[in-house]
């Protein structure tokens, strides 16, 4: 992410985001009641205000979770100062930018996409793929050409200032994917329309600089996210590869399912990759939320945030975290 234009440790810019009331707590991932806080929507990392503000408004006017989530994350899919997401996300380590992006409801429907090319808004494409079609999930060529049956446009999405770091990378790198907190920011998002019905979305170009038709978890419904409306939704952000070998998303929802509160199943997942994997040269946060709008966050290394937008509150929040 752009540290200079999403600056984590400070207020953020109420100009810039179209934030009114946005401010940076420091205080832990906490909970919230129910009835009182739907409808609601919570997002990773700091541009989740963007997705929040968005997604919010709709659901106020009577919105359905799906719609909020899939256009709130569309507006940082298609700002180019977002350097993870979309339109001027980091390439591949042959500079292509490849995008991965689902989305699912609380009744199972989901659509994904991933290893998509020239298309700004794939998280789109991947509700088609929901909506139109009886599969779940396109890749690459087939996802592309979908995506143009289907009326999208082709667009370049490597922007002059990520070809100008992957040119930099180019001199310096030792070829292998570098991750850390500055080189990865999936947005991924969470909502509970007035009805009480849970969505997700989930969008990203993928770690930088990553091995050309690499995939991670963020487009793999169980990985990346999962939502069930009868346990809650979960999504995560970081180092893909762990999220998948260990299903965490779905294993966040599932541990809600029996009895954990959505901060204790995040704390759980996190802790169970660290036994893993002990990473402290990695970073991966989780993000969830239960069917009441009770939501937690929790991330392996410092420097996970998250949005929050209800009647009662509109914040950013630092995740409590591992190392
Ligand atoms: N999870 C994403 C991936 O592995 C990257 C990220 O969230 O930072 O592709």
């Amino acid at each position: 992410m752009n540290s200079k234009y999403y600056n984590r440790r400070n207020f953020i810019k109420v100009g810039a985001l179209g934030v009114s009331s946005a401010t940076l707590s420091i205080s832990s991932a906490s909970d919230s009641s129910g009835s009182s806080t739907k409808p609601i929507i919570i997002s990773t990392w700091d541009h989740g205000a963007m997705a929040n503000n968005v997604g919010f408004k709709l659901l106020t006017d009577g919105a359905d979770a799906i719609d909020a989530v899939q256009q709130g994350v569309m507006v940082v899919e298609s700002d180019p100062k977002v350097r993870t997401v979309g339109v001027g996300g980091y390439p591949d380590r042959d500079g292509v930018v490849t995008l991965d992006a689902c989305l699912m409801k609380g009744d199972g429907s989901c659509g994904s996409v991933a290893f998509l090319r020239d298309i700004e808004n794939p998280v789109a494409v991947a509700r088609k793929v929901m909506d139109e079609t009886p599969h779940v999930m396109l890749v690459g060529a087939g996802a592309k050409k979908f995506a143009l049956d289907n009326g999208f446009e082709e667009k370049e999405l490597l922007t002059e200032a990520s070809k100008r770091d992957y040119e930099n990378w180019l001199k310096r790198t030792d070829y292998m994917p570098p991750i850390n907190i500055e080189n990865h920011d999936t947005i991924s998002t969470l909502a509970i329309d007035q009805n009480g019905v849970i969505a997700g979305a989930c969008t990203t170009s993928g770690a930088s600089y990553k091995y050309h038709g690499r995939v991670g978890d963020s487009p793999i419904i169980g990985a990346g996210l999962f939502v069930d409306q009868e346990a809650g939704g979960a999504c995560a952000t970081g180092w893909g590869e762990e999220v998948i070998r260990t299903a965490g998303s779905a294993m966040v929802v599932e541990m809600m399912r029996n009895g954990k509160s959505p901060q204790e199943a995040c704390e759980a997942i996190v802790k169970r990759i660290n036994e893993r994997r002990k990473g402290k040269e990695i970073q991966i946060g989780f993000l969830a939320m239960d069917t009441k709008g009770n939501f937690g966050a929790y991330s392996l290394r410092k420097g996970f945030t998250y949005a929050v937008k209800h009647k009662d509150e509109d914040a950013i929040k630092a995740a409590t975290y591992l190392y």
